[in-house]
Order: structure tokens, then sequence, then C-alpha cells
């Protein structure tokens, strides 16, 4: 058997659009990718491929799933099969549970454990992190550790029968060949244990207490251990950025550990690395909006340029925000400044006007020439976004340009073809959608934690048109078609927050309890004491409803 982790660990490295879009020819559609089924036999393009839900759905056959699963149907291959021909063309090795691969993460736990509790006999490492601000509770929480002389380590890992070469392949010891000898990778440092998305720790970064030259090091790569595809702290963020539906990605082990305990539980880091492609995936899940916290110096920059022209160009929503020089989240925090971080996080600069403020920085506008050039790079970089949002920011753009003398129409490119490829492929099945309903469906299916309150106030049979696809939302059947369809349709809208939802539920019970009133007014089937009695508590109940309390359904 394929390991579970070893598909997890697959998984993450797959792009739905990567994989299908080697099979098949897709064109961008708003945020998904729309092609012909290659499932059934149409003239017009139904079939659609979600980058932010990692699924595809057909409108016309009901097909639909995941990039393994497309892969299944595609090549007619059983699951086990579909997973070793992905892993073949992603070069990717899958571990089997045969093999001793339960022993690998072992090695890290342990080592893990014993870390810890070295750090409690070094007063150094521990006054370092005292220094810092870190609380115990938050030492704790992360694991934080002290990782002795090499030889000691060398001597526990003996100890407790670990093979070198299975420490080798973990990334704990190395091979000098000068010295001809081994020697721990991680050695008088501070230890922060790195986790995979589902919490399996896979690798340390380490911090020197000495003067030693490299501050921080990580594991090196290994078949668990790769820095462009892993977050630090994903595993504790990954509840509240659910829920929250936002991350902050920081540059720092320290800015998530103070942000944390600061409350900010959303916070992660990337591992010493810019963010890729290849975090996508990861932080596509839960569609969560993107705040990236860089330091205010050169270098942080020219990262939050890069990172903010990915975001953007992969339909993220969120922005930037940039310590002033010298400043990092984590001394905020322990100054006591949170308010002022929570501001700052809030007032992100959304990634596009920060790419283009960016851009007009870089140039004097007084001058032709370099306008000109600011112009054309300003242009290149809208081009790699949506049509609707290259109108929108190209007004921006002219406006900026405007005030030194460029006047928008200059500002032409060719949006046309654009336009009218982002036709409506959802409106090609002539059943009637009630938008209210399905919003409502989306807000089940992507924010679970709202069900009890729904509940207390409807029940499926209240809905006119959707109540059956309602019901298979409330049972969690993602994978039918009904829910699929309604799961990547990006114009079906989920409620934006609790506020929303409340005022939405308003409208929509007012409404209806008005309708019933009707029908018990025009009833000739029940008594007049009977007709009394409801039109009595209909009336009760939306006069509660217009001063804003929900009312229950069963009262
Ligand atoms: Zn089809």
């Amino acid at each position: 058997m394929i390991a579970q982790d070893s598909i997890e660990a697959l998984k993450t490295r797959l792009d739905i659009v990567d994989v299908i879009g080697s099979y098949i020819e897709l064109k961008k559609t708003g945020g998904n990718f729309k092609a012909l089924c290659p499932f059934h036999d149409e003239k017009s393009p139904s079939f659609i491929v979600s980058p932010r839900k990692q699924i595809y759905h057909c409108f016309g056959c009901g097909v639909g799933g995941d990039a393994v699963k497309f892969v299944m149907e595609y090549e007619k291959l059983n699951y086990p099969e579909a997973l070793e021909k992905l892993a073949d063309s992603y070069n990717f090795t899958l571990m089997h549970t045969n093999k001793d691969n339960k022993s690998h993460s072992h090695i890290l736990d342990k080592l893990n454990v014993w870390y810890q509790a070295l750090l409690t006999q070094n007063q150094i490492a521990l006054s370092y992190i005292k220094e810092r601000g870190v609380q115990n509770s938050s030492i704790k929480k992360f694991g934080i550790g002290y990782a002795p002389k090499s030889n000691i380590t060398l001597q526990y890992i003996r100890s407790q029968q670990f093979t070198i070469n299975e420490s080798i392949e973990m990334g704990v010891v190395s091979y000098n060949e000068k010295r001809k000898q081994d020697y721990a990778r991680f050695a008088e440092r501070i230890t922060f244990p790195i986790y995979s998305a589902n919490g399996n720790i896979v690798g340390f970064g380490g911090r020197t207490i000495t003067s030693n030259k490299a501050k921080y090091i990580n594991s090196p790569e290994t078949y668990f251990f790769n820095k462009s595809h892993l977050l630090y702290a994903y595993h504790l963020a990954k509840q509240t950025l659910y829920k929250k539906q936002e991350i902050i990605i920081t540059e720092g082990y320290l800015d998530v550990i103070m942000l944390h305990q600061a409350g900010f539980t959303n916070a992660v880091a990337t591992l010493g690395t810019a963010l890729t492609h290849q975090h996508l995936p990861l932080l596509r899940k839960g569609s969560p909006r993107v705040i990236m916290a860089y330091d205010g110096d050169k270098a942080g920059h020219i990262a939050a340029i890069k990172a903010s022209k990915l975001m953007s160009s992969s339909g993220f929503k969120g922005g930037v925000v940039i310590f002033e020089e010298g400043i990092d989240p984590a001394d905020m925090v322990e100054e006591g400044r949170v308010e002022e971080l929570n501001d700052m996080f809030r007032e992100a600069k959304p990634f596009i006007e920060f790419v283009l403020d960016e851009i007009l920085a870089l140039y004097n506008l007084r001058d032709p020439k370099e306008k000109e050039s600011c112009m054309n790079e300003g242009i290149s970089y809208l081009k790699s976004l949506s049509p609707i949002l290259q109108e929108e920011y190209k007004i921006y753009l002219a406006s900026h340009l405007g005030s030194f003398g460029v006047s928008p129409s200059l500002l032409k490119f060719n949006m046309q073809e654009n336009i009218n490829n982002s036709n409506n492929v959802m409106m090609q099945k002539k059943i009637y959608r009630d938008m209210w309903e399905l919003s409502l469906i989306k807000t089940v299916l992507e924010k679970p934690e709202y069900i009890k309150q729904i509940l207390a106030v409807i029940d499926p049979k209240l809905l006119q048109f959707h109540s059956y696809e309602f019901s298979l939302a409330l049972q969690g059947q993602k994978d039918v078609a009904e829910i699929m369809a309604i799961n990547i349709d990006e114009t079906i809208v989920a409620f934006k927050d609790e506020k929303s939802l409340h005022a939405e539920l308003i409208t929509f019970l007012i409404k209806y309890y008005e309708r019933e009133l009707r029908k018990v007014n025009i009833a000739s089937n029940i008594s007049f004491k009977e007709k009394v009695f409801y039109i009595r508590k209909f009336r009760d109940k939306i006069d509660i409803l217009k001063r804003g309390k929900l009312v229950s359904l069963n009262d």
C-alpha cells in the first residue's frame, strides 16, 4: 500500500490546472478555467476547472473531482495507478507502508522531544528566547528546543538505535567529505520543529546562539521536507485561517510565534525562501485572504513585489504590510503594539495597488522617457490579471500617470478578446437559479461553522427552488454533481460574514412569513380559530424580524 503521508505529500504538489492542462487545452474564464469536456461530446465548453477549489466539474455530464480523480477517469486507471502515474510525471517517489517510513518521522519525533528537554537546561538559549518576549506557553506550543554539540547528538542517535543512514535520510545528520566524518546538522542551536500541513514533523529550523555565521538554518531537502511547499506553523494556523478566511504570512519563525502569542493565530512563515508557485495549492485551501508581512528594507520590498505579482495574477485576495526598517512583527508584539498591528493587517495595501505604486515609485515621472517606460511596465503587469481587473486598474494607473500628463486613452491594450471569452457558461442550462438560495448553500459549503445558526431558523422546506441541493449540502455530500456545480461556480458567492448572514436571513424570513401570512388569509380549509392563531403567530414573527432579531423555526 502507498503510505497516506506520501499521498498527502504528492497531493500538495499537484495543481489541478497543471494536471488537467497537460491533457486538454484550458482557457481562463474569470477565476476558473474551461474546456470542451473530454468525457462527453459537446460543441461549447461546459467543463470547468477551479484552481481555488482544486476540483473540476462538467455542467454537461456531471463528472467531477480532484486531480487524481481526473487522471483515473481520463486514463482509466485505478486509484493507486493514478497516483503512481502522477508521481512519475512530477518526479516524486511514493513510499509504501511496508517500507519503514514510520521510523523516519519517529527519529524526528524522538529528537524533538529530546531537544525540548535540553532547552530547559540551557540558560543561554533560554534567556535568548525570553529576551525576545516568548512566553513559556509558546515554547511549549511551538515545541522550541535546543540542539547540543554535534557529538552529543550523534551519541544520542546511536543510543536510540537509529542508524546513521536513516538520520542522513531525514536530514538530521550529514557527512563531511573533508574530515571524513558524520556531523549533526543542528549543533548549538535553538530548534524549531517544522510540521507538514497534516501535523507530522518533517524537519527543523535552527537559530545559532554561538557566533556561527549562519544565523538560521533549516533541514536540507528530504523526501518529506520541501521548503517551497511548506509553511511554518501552518498546522497550528489551519483552524483559525479556515474560520477567519485569512492567513498572515511573515518571514520569520519568531514573528509567527509572537503573533500567535498576541492572538494572531492565523500567522505562518515561509521557510527562508520566497513565496513561489509551489506554495499556491496549500494557500488555496479554505480560500483565505492572504496578508503578506515584509521588512521595510530593500530586500523586503523586492520580495513583496514578487509575491504580490504572484498572488494577484493567481487570483488571490489580500494585500501587503511593510514594516518600518529595523522593526518586525515580533518587536511590535513585544512592545505591546498589538492594536497597531491589528490596524496594519486590516489596512493591508491590496496586491495590485501595491505593485502599481511600487512601479510608479521606480521612475521619475517628470521625464517623458521614464514615464513611457513606467507606463509599459505597468501595462505588462496588468496583462497578467483578469479582464475586469485590467479595466479597473488601467484607470488607477492612468490617473497616477495622468497627474503628470498621460491621458487614459493612451493606455489602450487589447481587451476585446478577453471580454468575449468570459461569457457565462453557467447559464447554458435553462433551469431557474435563485441566487439567494444558492448563496445560502455556498455558505453552508464554505463556512460550515454557520450551519447551526442557519438551521435554527431555516429548514430545507423553506427554500422554494433549491431545497434538494440545500439538503445535500447540509449532509456534506460534496461529491455529488449538484453540489460540485454550486461549489465550482464563482458567480455564486457565500455570505461574507456573520453579520451579513444575519441580515440576509432576516430579509428572507420576512418574505417567507409574509407569504405564509397571505396563504393563511385565503385558506379555506382551516377553522376561524386556527386562522386567528396563525395570523397572530406570523405577525409576531414578522414584527420581531423587523426589529432585527432572528426567530427560531420551532416557536
Ligand atoms: Zn461532460
